[in-house]
């Protein structure tokens, strides 16, 4: 179902760091987005900074969806590389089970953020065949060569390698071969696609001899067999792209002689306390570290969510807590507007209403603006505090509170921060609520404050609106 949207598909813009500069967003398929996000290496926990990215690969989903788009995402999950391996051995378990209790700790931590699942998450372990087959036209177009039962990508070969990174092929060469999977910047080198089996290590066979596959060729082979040579986007962050990104562009067109992405779009990195996460500052956070610590899920989401995905994002436990406010204003506000009575009296709603759609438009316009989430919100709570009011001074008639519910629908579908299941208001509760109502209705201010009291002990306040009194948690 295309939903009801304001901005025009054609106004919606991504800055492509393949070109360096913003673009109008058009895939190949009209109403159909093809995208590919690199995703996690399932040898621990992911901490927050992983999270700062599969949230904006989230927001970025969402708002393609809400404008009419059908998107179909494939991430990858590397069950096998040098880390993976290092924790089996350490553990004395087969890769297998190593793997499959990260994995599982990573789609639970995905469905507390609220991030909605990508239809296709192919583990690297079972995509093997298809990156030797990769590998093996590669060798044939004389882009890669074997040694020692190892295979490498000839990185000189391809004209146009560093086109993402900025690299410069002619001035950078270091001649040298790398084996390990993620290296220095400044070191431009023939990469390695297929690994000779090492002692202690799990091997596949292959043309080549027994072995197992780099990390750069798995996202090529695994984005090229769900949709093809070329598609529309592909997402990570910024630390991967180079060399991880670089190497899929030169492998995959070099396999292909076909573009590979049309859009890159990479989010910035996050540090805590302004300092880089690390574990021995004391300051890395995996998101079951905080939530341990008693913050919950939606807030943390907000916070990740909350700065444009172009900027550096400071952390900081404070933050999530200024985070949770701005996530009750938005549930209060929702449900304050579910149990409005609208003014069936109201003939003429033209400026109201025209003012009810400005907002919603103006959110979803600054979002077609390169993701820009910042002015979003800013817009979002404007709409709050004008809707307020209207519902204040009951202007609010039929045809405006059906393009709030409209609005809402599209903050629940974008910005996904909803907290009802935490609000559900016991029957107990709801007794001494009414009951305190109706002692102030009788005057009974005695009465009335007791049963306050009461319900402060059981973690309750109560807040009157003119809509009645709501009862919320402290
Ligand atoms: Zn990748």
């Amino acid at each position: 179902m295309v939903r009801e949207h304001k901005t025009p598909m054609n106004k919606i813009a991504f800055f492509n760091t393949l070109k360096k500069r913003q673009e109008i967003f058009s895939p190949l398929k009209k109403n159909r987005v093809t995208m590919y996000s690199c995703g996690p290496t399932v040898y621990d926990y992911a901490h927050i900074g992983n999270f700062r990215t599969y949230i904006f690969q989230d927001l970025l989903r969402r708002f393609l969806e809400y404008c009419g788009y059908t998107v179909i995402q494939v991430m990858n999950i590397t069950d096998v590389d040098d880390k993976t391996i290092a924790g089996a051995n350490r553990e004395g378990v087969t890769l297998a089970e190593y793997t499959a209790k990260y994995t599982d700790a990573f789609l639970e931590d995905l469905a507390r953020l609220n991030i909605e699942r990508p239809e296709h998450m192919p583990r690297a372990t079972e995509s093997i065949d298809d990156m030797i087959t990769m590998i093996q036209t590669l060798i044939k177009k004389k882009h890669a060569y074997e040694s020692n039962g190892s295979v490498y990508f000839k990185i000189d070969t391809f004209k146009h390698y560093g086109k993402l990174s900025g690299k410069d092929l002619a001035m950078n060469i270091q001649g040298a071969r790398i084996d390990s999977d993620e290296y220095e910047k400044d070191n431009l080198s023939d990469f390695v696609l297929w690994k000779a089996k090492k002692e202690g290590e799990p091997s596949w066979e292959s043309p080549f001899g027994p072995g197992r596959p780099g990390w750069h060729i798995e996202c090529s082979a695994m984005s090229m067999k769900e949709f093809g040579a070329t598609f529309d986007m592909h997402t990570g962050g910024e630390d991967l792209i180079f060399p991880h990104h670089e190497n899929e562009i030169a492998q995959s067109e070099a396999c292909t002689g076909k573009p590979f992405v049309r859009y890159w779009l990479h989010c910035k990195f996050l540090l805590v306390d302004g300092e880089k996460m690390s574990k021995s500052k004391g300051n890395f956070y995996t998101l079951r570290d905080l939530i341990a610590k008693g913050h919950d899920p939606i807030s943390i989401r907000y916070l990740l969510l909350s700065h444009n995905y172009r900027q550096p994002l400071n952390f900081t436990l404070e933050g999530i807590e200024q985070s949770k406010k701005a996530v009750q204003r938005i549930n209060e506000f929702i449900k304050r507007m579910e149990s409005h009575k609208v003014n069936n009296a109201i003939s003429d709603e033209g400026d109201v209403l025209e003012r009810v759609t400005a907002c919603k438009a103006a959110f979803c316009d600054a979002l077609a603006d390169d993701l820009n989430i910042a002015e979003a919100l800013a817009q979002l709570f404007n709409a709050v505090r004008i809707i307020n009011n209207f519902a204040d001074t009951n202007q609010i008639g039929k045809r405006t509170m059906q393009e709030i519910e409209e609005f809402i629908t599209m903050i629940d579908a974008i910005i996904a921060v909803r907290t009802e299941h935490d609000v559900e208001v016991p029957n107990e509760i709801l007794e001494l609520v009414n009951g305190r109502q109706k002692a102030r209705q009788e005057r009974n201010f005695a009465e009335a404050d007791r049963l306050r009291d009461l319900l402060t002990q059981k973690g309750w306040i109560v807040k009157d609106t003119k809509d009645g009194p709501v009862p919320e948690r402290l």
